[in-house]
Parts: structure tokens; C-alpha cells; sequence
């Protein structure tokens, strides 16, 4: 097969999510392609920059320091990993959105260095919608009193939902869980919490985006697609 390019790749991925909203009788500019670049060398963000790209996504807080060094300042950074409490203070004011908040003690944490730092940060709460044991996550059951909580909390705003659907095969397999966790943002807006929204909707990576287009996902999470397949040293 033909190697493809970061340019060729990003407008492939940009046209069927296109697609996909047309189809779904979306717009395509309400939906964000977040290009996932972990483990990715600086080189390759920097072409995915000058194809547009502004929103990237980092899993590991070192690496994102890292690249956010280096990399133009109008970039918006997605903490979509796991963060770890003692690592929140080094990323509070560089990061965009985080999407990976999935307990008090974590929302707390943000608070406080935010606070320290005087800035707002936005989260997106991370639902385990597919109930997986390897995925984290809060339960849907609990996911609506998680964000009453973080909603009293200064210095954090609650954005939306994220969720991490299962490896699968045929993506139209992940298509109630897309579908549960636009339900529960449904709900979560029925309550009328103050200081938090829901519109963000963190859903579909590439194997399954063009299905969580059509259930209302705001913000794709595509690395593969767009940089090629992930080499992780052992
Ligand atoms: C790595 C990762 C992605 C991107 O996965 P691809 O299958 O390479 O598109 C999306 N979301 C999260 C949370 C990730 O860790």
C-alpha cells in the first residue's frame, strides 16, 4: 500500500467526518478533530500544524510539556490520558481542555493548583460508559452527582463528557455506548446545575468516529488516522 501523508491522512479524516455530519444532518464546524499525537515526534505535529491542525491531544504530561515547549502558542492542548494528582500543578494553565477527570479528588486537585495559578480550567467528566474493568472512568450511574460536585469547586468548569469506547472490529458495535453517553449529557442539562455545560461531547477515535459523529460527538479523538500507527518502546 501506498504511504499515505499527515496531509493526506488529516483531509481523508476531515471529509468523512464531513460525511458523516452531512448524513447525520450535522454541521461539520461543530465537530472538533483532535489529532492525537502521543508518541509522535514534534516533526510530524508540526506538519499536522501547518495542514491547520490547532487542537492536539497528549495522554502523558511529561510529553505534553514537552511539545507544548516547543510547539506554537495558538495550539489548544487536550489532556485526554489518566492524570495523576501530583502531576496536575505542571499542566493547569497550558492545557485547553482536560478530558480525562474522573474523580472528586482529581477535580480537586485542578481546583486548587488552578486556583494558585488564578486561571479557570475546563474538564470534560470521563464516563466508562462500556462498564470495561481496564478502562477508567466514572459509572453512568455516578457520572451526574460527579459533576454536581466539581460544579461547586472554583477554578474548574465542567464542559461535557468523555468517554473511551472498547476496541472493536465493526465500530457500529460502539453505537449505544456513543448514543448512552449523549443520553446521559441529556440528563445531566435536564438538572439545571449551575457553572457547568454540557457541550462537549468527547466521543470516536479511528476506528469508530464516524459513528459517534452521527450520535452528536463535538470533539473526535483521532491519532492513528491522521500519524500512522503507535511504535511504543518496551
Ligand atoms: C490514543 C488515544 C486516542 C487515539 O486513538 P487512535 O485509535 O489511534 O485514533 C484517542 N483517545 C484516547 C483517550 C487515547 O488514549
Amino acid at each position: 500500500m501506498e504511504e499515505m501523508t499527515i496531509r493526506e491522512n488529516m483531509r481523508a479524516v476531515e471529509d468523512r467526518i464531513a460525511a458523516a455530519c452531512q448524513e447525520a444532518g450535522r454541521k461539520p464546524e461543530d465537530v472538533t478533530l483532535i489529532a492525537v499525537s502521543k508518541t509522535k515526534p514534534v516533526e510530524m505535529l508540526r506538519e499536522a500544524y501547518e495542514c491547520g491542525c490547532r487542537d492536539f491531544g497528549e495522554n502523558k504530561v511529561q510529553e505534553l510539556l514537552d511539545k507544548y515547549e516547543v510547539m506554537p502558542r495558538d495550539i489548544r492542548w487536550h489532556m485526554i490520558g489518566h492524570l495523576q494528582r501530583n502531576k496536575v500543578k505542571y499542566i493547569v494553565d497550558k492545557v485547553y481542555l482536560i478530558h480525562s477527570v474522573d474523580s472528586l479528588r482529581l477535580a480537586e486537585e485542578i481546583s486548587k493548583e488552578a486556583g494558585k495559578k488564578n486561571v479557570c480550567v475546563n474538564i470534560l467528566v470521563e464516563v466508562n460508559v462500556a462498564n470495561e474493568e481496564t478502562k477508567f472512568g466514572t459509572t453512568c450511574e455516578d457520572a451526574k452527582q460527579l459533576v454536581q460536585d466539581i460544579a461547586k469547586l472554583p477554578n474548574i468548569c465542567v464542559k461535557g463528557l468523555m468517554t473511551i469506547a472498547p476496541f472493536v472490529e465493526n465500530a457500529e458495535k460502539n453505537r449505544p455506548f456513543f448514543s448512552k453517553l449523549k443520553k446521559i449529557s441529556v440528563d445531566i442539562m435536564g438538572e439545571n446545575i449551575d457553572n457547568i455545560t454540557m457541550e462537549n461531547l468527547s466521543m470516536g477515535m479511528t476506528g469508530d468516529y464516524e459513528v459517534a459523529v452521527s450520535e452528536g460527538a463535538t470533539c473526535v479523538r483521532v491519532g492513528t488516522g491522521i500519524f500512522g500507527a503507535r511504535q511504543y518502546m518496551l
